[in-house]
């Protein structure tokens, strides 16, 4: 296989990585939201052959490896290829990505839409990098606050509804087959009114079309899945949106795996298991962990950019303080571009202390080791922070 040269951008792939300050970022999008187990099993041997050996979830349920080398890159794509885990056709990540409520099951609405909407990519309009589609068919939506473009979910009257992000209001369908043919209209509406310009639907202020009236609301919210006992199996949280390879495969064996189910939440639904609920170390199984909101880049020695370990610190710091709070092995800051009310950076084997800014804020105090940190912290109050 001849690889394409790598392009940076703001939505990596397989066959575009991101380069970062750890190397390579490449990101792998799972078919239906679901891997198989060969394929997770694939994926932890390819990120510790050709990556940092850490496996991430990012907030539109895809899977990421970091560390890959540039000489590494092109046989971790032969590799991903060989276990359909990235198509051989590096156009197939220019199509919109399709995230679907992860507890759908096979032929319900949400299952049976994805499906049609697979088979109709091609007649979608050409849409701008970042764009994509949540298919949230159950009886209430769960994936409204995740980023997408268009919407394909339940009606307050309880059909299907299809809605363009940033609007109240939708259009209902009468079917799945209904619903993706206007998904597919409402797509080369956006590029025909100027939306490549606006880049995503949120922002694009064209109104909509008369054949899509927005005329009716969503069905109320439904919960994110709960970490624990599920009926197809588990689920497992992920401290700080990322495990080894190693916590994984042992999820794998230890809840006689046949498929992994990815979710936008930091949690992956581990299908398959029959026995009870089992506890994995290294995975969370408490709702209410601050692990599942802390960011924390992977740090030392992980990445070669970092002075400092970032994980042990975040779990010490792991319910001393009440805002949000960012670990960060050095002032790029890949784990999190917002503002947090903490914000940890690594420079020369120590850390500054940055208060409601960025890794590359202004720091009220520098040179700080881990006991500096902690008590800095309890004299400050942390939990005012
Ligand atoms: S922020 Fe973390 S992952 Fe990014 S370059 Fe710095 S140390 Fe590496």
């Amino acid at each position: 296989m001849v690889a394409e040269p790598r392009i940076k951008g703001w939505c990596p792939g397989a066959w575009r990585p991101m380069a970062t300050g750890d190397g390579l970022l490449v990101r792998v999008r799972p078919r239906l939201g679901q891997f198989t187990r060969d394929q997770m099993l694939a994926l932890c041997e390819a990120a510790e052959t050709f990556g940092s050996g850490l496996i991430e979830l990012t907030s539109r349920a895809n899977l990421q490896l970091r560390g890959v080398t540039e000489a590494a890159w092109p046989g971790l794509l032969d590799f991903l290829v060989e276990y359909e885990l990235v198509d051989p056709d590096p156009h197939s990540e220019r199509r919109p990505q399709l995230l679907l409520t992860p507890d759908w099951r096979a032929g319900d609405a949400t299952h049976e839409t994805a499906c049609l909407l697979l088979a109709r990519l091609a007649d979608m309009a050409e849409l701008p990098d970042k764009m994509g589609v949540a298919i949230d068919a159950g009886e209430a939506p769960v994936l409204g606050e995740v980023s997408a473009d268009f919407r394909i979910e339940r009606s307050a009257s309880g059909t299907l509804l299809v809605r363009a992000d940033g609007q109240e209001l939708g259009t209902p369908a009468n079917s799945s087959a209904a619903a993706v043919e206007l998904l597919v209209r409402l797509t080369h509406w956006f590029v025909a009114s100027g939306g490549r310009q606006s880049g995503r639907m949120r922002r694009h202020k064209a109104p909509l079309p008369g054949w899509a009236p927005a005329s009716m609301p969503p069905a109320g919210a439904g919960p994110r899945l709960a970490l624990g006992k599920h009926a197809r199996g588990q689920v497992f949280g992920l401290p700080f949106g990322r495990a080894p390879a190693s916590v994984l495969r042992a999820a794998l064996d230890s809840a006689a795996c046949t498929a992994v189910r990815v979710t936008p939440w930091r949690r992956l639904l581990v299908e398959g298991s029959d026995q009870g609920e089992i506890s994995i170390p290294g995975l969370l199984d408490d709702d209410r962990d601050p692990r599942l909101a802390m960011q924390a880049c992977p740090g030392a020695p992980h990445c070669e950019q970092a002075s400092v370990e970032t994980l042990g610190l975040a779990e010490r710091l792991s319910g001393r303080v009440e805002g949000s709070v960012h670990v960060s092995g050095c002032a790029k800051g890949c784990a999190c571009r917002q503002p947090t009310d903490l914000c940890l950076t690594g420079r020369d084997g120590r850390f500054d202390l940055i208060l409601s800014d960025r890794a590359d804020g202004t720091p009220v105090a520098t040179g700080l080791n881990e006991s500096d940190v902690l008590a800095y912290l309890e004299n400050e109050d942390a939990s005012r922070l």
